[in-house]
């Protein structure tokens, strides 16, 4: 059996793996034992899981294996945010980063190979869109990065606290992997995170949403950019499909059982674009019956793009005219942007299946 038709335990939940040890005749507890190899001490090797039978350790070595995407490279930056591009067994790469901050550690995880939706000011979009990662691809970046930052080292005090669904990729466009990942982050024989601790941001797909909430309790954060559908529609097309009247719907209807209460409401500040005192006062109204909190993200450059960041004075005076209103909001201080690690810079190396690398292209040829 070659590593490609081999089972990879990467790829199963709690019940995935329990079904899985039951399939061989094995007890239930084998498969929280296993999981706590893997997951607690980073142990990928049968060989060293010790309390398994010998019998039930050839069994695994001869069909089963902890598969890992390959770190194809590691940047570590100046504030100590840490970059990886993990190359798949398709050659396709991915992005994560590490986002060490006052105590805490967010992982940014990515969820597809590029992205489907074209967002105006987003890198990944440039990149075109390949296929969905595997729930093992996705739990893998939080598995990979916990070893490569040393979680035997770190036993009992993670360095990984919170996990963000904002690198590459739609997670709502690929739920079924997505969910599965975010079960093992939560699960106390994988990460032990709390829903708290673990979020998934999306570019608004109402459906989807709805569907989420009725899956699993996790935080939910939503890139809203504009007040008005005009200018949605250009900045998150998406958008005309669902505008953001049934967007604010959706998101009142996901914070009543949400943890805090309450999502996360995502604003890049894109310099004369979005970031006028106006839109700063139409955002606070717009706001005004769901339950949330503002993200400003000062917008990230990267080469290809016109958009320039809104100064910080305009995003002091736009989060001044938020908070005189009520809402709790904060500035996402740029990070890792001398590594190409910050929000919406992040660019992996796609195979793209769409035809959009190849106009873009073409477009700037001409
Ligand atoms: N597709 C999901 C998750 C990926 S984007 C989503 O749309 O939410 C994660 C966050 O980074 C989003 O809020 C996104 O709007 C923001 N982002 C994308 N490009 C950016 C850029 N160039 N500068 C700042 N933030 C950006």
């Amino acid at each position: 059996m070659n590593s490609e038709t081999k089972i990879n335990l990467l790829d199963f939940d709690l019940q995935g793996m329990r079904e899985y040890f039951a399939a061989l005749g094995e007890k239930p507890f084998r498969a929280t034992q296993v999981m706590k190899w893997i997951y607690h001490f980073g142990i990928t090797d049968f060989d060293e899981m010790s309390n398994l039978s010998k019998v039930l350790r050839e069994r695994l070595k001869v069909e089963a294996e902890v598969r890992l995407p390959e770190i194809a490279s590691d940047h570590l930056s100046q504030d100590h945010s840490r970059k990886w591009l993990f190359r798949l067994e398709d050659g396709n790469c991915i992005e994560t980063v590490f986002i060490p901050v006052d105590g805490r550690g967010t992982l940014c995880v990515s969820s597809q190979v590029g992205c489907s939706l074209n967002c105006s000011f987003c890198s990944t979009a440039q990149q075109g869109f390949n296929r969905n990662l595997t729930t093992g691809e996705i739990i893998g970046q939080v598995l990979a990065a916990s070893i490569a930052i040393g979680i035997s080292e770190n036993r009992g005090e993670r360095a990984i606290t919170n996990v963000v669904l904002m690198g590459m990729g739609e997670p709502l466009l690929n739920v079924d992997n997505v969910v599965p990942a975010m079960r093992l982050m939560m699960e106390d024989n994988a990460f032990g995170l709390s829903k708290r601790r673990v979020t998934l941001s999306t570019s608004g797909l109402v459906p989807a949403m709805d569907q989420l909430s009725e899956t699993i309790d996790v935080s939910l954060a939503v890139s809203l950019h504009a007040t008005n559908d005009e200018l949605r529609d250009e900045l998150v097309p998406i958008n005309k499909k669902y505008p953001i009247a049934e967007l604010m719907e959706a998101c009142r209807r996901y914070a009543v059982g949400a943890p805090h209460g309450k999502i996360t409401m995502e604003y890049v500040m894109i310099d004369g674009v979005n970031d006028s005192e106006a839109e700063a006062r139409e955002l606070a109204k717009l706001l005004k019956d769901v339950p949330s909190k503002v993200n400003l993200i000062p917008f990230n450059p990267f080469p290809g793009s016109d958009y320039r960041s809104s100064s910080d004075r305009t995003v002091r005076r736009f989060q001044e005219i938020l908070i005189d209103a009520g809402h709790i909001t904060v500035t996402r201080r740029t990070r890792g942007d001398d590594i190409d690690a910050a929000c919406g810079q992040l660019a992996g190396r796609v195979q793209d299946r769409t035809r959009r690398t190849q106009k873009l292209k073409l477009e700037r040829s001409a």
